[in-house]
């Protein structure tokens, strides 16, 4: 039995053979309902009629195709999980998935035809009931409650590991902000970074994640354990004067060394001064501190940015890694970026990793390190501890020292 369970299935296809062939999968798959409509408009009347959980959309169909079905439901907020199918190349299945989610639709991928049980499958193990339907069903929590958050040390860093792709040795970590809420649990940064960002809260969230990231190296090191960690430090915060010595007065306290820090960035594109934001960066590294470019290959982190800053790190962003062997056409982009990257002499981090496929694909391709759900999700410290254990145990006999 698959690990979800998919009541309604809507599929708008005009082709009667392709349409029976995706309602037998889906009624196998253990849907109590499969509605099929034969055109884009008969579609969106089906959905006005009843929101279905899931919908499978083809691109070419009389009266409205795909993509204005998909424009005509971001319009009506018709919130449909998507997987959108076509016969046509991957390039334009992945462009119109990308149309949806800047449209703000949930798609959770797309499938080309004839659909395979096993693809369907993959697709929805992958992504039914986490990110693009959860971050749809957010709401953000309110600037009050998080000021009393951060006050109160409920914001605390989860670690996700970093692993070599060829042998899996561990190389670091990034710390993911988590607010450890006493009523309702944990509470995902999607939440309360866009406020903290709108407040004005940004930087102090970094210092904090590096306060406790610090305190966490010192006992971890204690174990043995010295390995870099990741802090994500955002570009609204490459500003004034007091960054760099708030971070390395910090750093002297805890007498960590500065390389075991890397500062990831994103969106510099943001920065509203250019030349502040990129003397800060310059004297971060002055100071012996990695810093990474976070999310490369989305609209924000570009080419220009990579020759502007003294990065010592790429992280490809995880649209171009996670189902790569599906979508043929990111295969020259990939080789670009780590073919460029290697000639700058940055390391490569893969983000997104969430199949053997993912990582033997993006090994091949000479990517150094790769993070991501298939190597282990973000978790909190005691369980990071056990983690490394117990991966050490498992990778040792392959690397005798
Ligand atoms: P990011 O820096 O790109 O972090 C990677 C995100 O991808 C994390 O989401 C992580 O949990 C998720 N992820 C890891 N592996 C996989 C995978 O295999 N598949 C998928 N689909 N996702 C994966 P998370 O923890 O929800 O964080 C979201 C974003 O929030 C981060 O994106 C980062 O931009 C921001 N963020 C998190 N912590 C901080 C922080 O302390 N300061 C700032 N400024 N931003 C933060
Ligand atoms: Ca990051
Ligand atoms: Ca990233």
């Amino acid at each position: 039995m698959p690990p979800f369970a998919i009541a309604d299935i809507l599929i708008v296809e005009d082709s009667l053979l392709h349409s029976q062939l995706a309602a037998s999968l889906c009624l196998e798959l253990g849907a109590s309902e499969v509605r099929e409509a034969r055109d884009g408009q008969a579609g969106l009347e089906r959905m006005r009629e009843r929101l279905p959980e899931l919908l499978l959309l083809d691109l070419e169909m009389p009266r409205l195709d795909g993509v204005q079905v998909l424009q005509h439901m971001a319009r009506d907020n018709l919130r449909v999980p998507v997987i959108v199918t076509s016969g046509k190349d991957y390039m334009l299945i992945s462009a119109v998935e990308q149309m949806g989610r800047e449209l703000g639709l949930p798609i959770l991928g797309g499938l080309k035809k004839p659909l395979r049980k096993q693809d369907l499958v993959d697709l929805l193990r992958r992504r039914w009931g986490h990110d693009a339907l959860s971050a749809q069903a957010e709401d953000l929590c309110s600037d009050t409650e998080i000021r009393l958050a951060l006050d109160s040390g409920q914001i605390i860093p989860y670690y996700q590991p970093k692993v070599t792709l060829d042998n899996g040795r561990l190389k670091g970590a990034e710390m993911l902000a988590r607010w450890n809420h006493p009523d309702k649990g944990i509470i995902p940064p999607s939440r309360f970074i866009p406020v903290m960002e709108a407040c004005g809260w940004v930087t102090e969230l970094t210092l904090l994640m590096l306060e406790q990231g610090l305190k966490q190296w010192q006992e971890w090191a204690r174990h043995g354990i010295r390995i870099p960690l990741s802090v994500n430090l955002s570009a609204l915060s490459l500003k004034g004067d007091t960054l760099v010595p708030e971070i390395e007065a910090r750093l002297r306290a805890s007498r960590v060394p500065a390389r075991y820090t890397i500062f990831e960035i994103t969106e510099t594109a943001v920065a509203d001064n250019l030349a502040e934001a990129i003397g800060i960066a310059a004297r971060l590294r002055l100071s012996g501190f990695g810093l990474s470019i976070d999310d490369f290959g989305t609209g924000f982190a570009t080419l220009q940015q990579l020759t502007r800053f003294p990065f010592t790190e790429l992280k490809i962003d995880q649209s171009l890694v996670t189902s790569v062997c599906e979508k043929p056409h990111l295969e020259v982009i990939l080789n670009s970026i780590i073919e460029l990257a290697q000639r700058m002499q940055l390391s490569t981090v893969a983000e997104g990793i969430e199949t053997v496929a993912d990582l033997e694909f993006m090994g091949m391709r000479g990517c150094s390190m790769g993070q991501g759900y298939h190597i282990a999700r973000p978790m909190d410290a005691p369980r990071f501890g056990d983690w490394v254990k117990q991966h050490l145990a498992a990778i040792q006999p392959a690397q005798p020292r």
